[in-house]
């Protein structure tokens, strides 16, 4: 499978920055690479990309993305933004339930699961985000907790359950320096691999991206797990020189 290489920007950034580190990764990206390659701007910067994209043709080479959409078409919904705006704007991915979302703005496993909808219908894929906190992993109930995760996904998106992108990220090794062992990540992998096989014929075409702390030098080794498709990058996705070591690891 084609392998996917994400990075969320997470509230970084300013027009100056962006414009540096779009031209450098742009630049840097192999033109014969056959890995996926994405960037999740905050949502005020999806313009910029587009406006760059009209003047760098290299910027073709990576995808668009957002970090968050809101689960209503459109009304009164004060600061949300809408999955035909992100559509509007280029965007072909979407981050959903990202662990700092669901920790800071209380989002449910049903909240996730209808925006993950929401951005299907528009079109976008969404890089849904599951994964247990350190308490959890202690106390032996990894398994238990991505699976109800994944679960409420499923359930709400049935069939089109193919089309979503997973990203396991345990919480503890997000922004944190620590990460899973490829061992430790490849065995939760293998358990969601295992859900979405009795949801779906076409299990094997979900890319299950590994997200916390994954950085230049731990990549390869995370890559290299047979059921790691991809990585979500959050500060290592800051830094062009890191972001494209990350994504030849994937090519390699
Ligand atoms: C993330 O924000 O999804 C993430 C994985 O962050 P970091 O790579 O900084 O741990």
């Amino acid at each position: 499978m084609k392998k996917l290489i994400a990075g969320n920007w997470k509230m970084n950034g300013s027009l100056a920055a962006n414009q540096a580190l779009l031209q450098e990764l742009a630049g840097g990206l192999p033109p014969q690479r056959r890995t996926d390659v994405v960037v999740c701007v905050p949502a005020p910067y999806l313009a910029q990309f587009r406006a760059l994209a009209q003047t760098l043709p290299e910027l073709s080479a990576i995808d668009l993305g957002a970090q968050d959409v809101s689960p209503h078409a459109s009304g009164a919904y004060t600061g949300e933004v809408g999955a035909a705006m992100l559509k509007e704007f280029g965007c072909r991915y979407v981050i959903v339930g990202h662990s700092e979302r669901r920790q800071y703005h209380g989002e449910t496993d049903a909240l996730v699961a209808d925006k993950a909808k929401i951005a299907l219908a528009a079109g976008i894929t969404p890089i849904v985000c599951i994964g247990e906190t350190l308490a959890e992993r202690e106390a032996g109930r990894t398994e238990e907790v991505v699976k109800r995760q994944l679960a409420a996904v499923i359930h709400t998106n049935g069939h089109c359950i193919s089309e979503i992108v997973v990203a396991y990220e345990p919480v503890w090794a997000i922004g944190t320096g620590k990460t899973a062992t490829p061992e430790e990540a490849q065995a939760v992998h293998a358990v969601l691999r295992a859900q979405l096989k009795a949801a779906t014929d076409h299990a094997d075409r979900v890319k299950i991206l590994y997200g916390g702390s994954m950085n230049a030098a731990n990549a390869a080794s995370l890559l290299a797990q047979p059921d790691i498709d991809g990585g979500l990058i959050g500060g290592a996705s800051l830094k062009a020189p890191d972001f494209l070591t990350i994504v030849a690891a994937a090519d390699a």
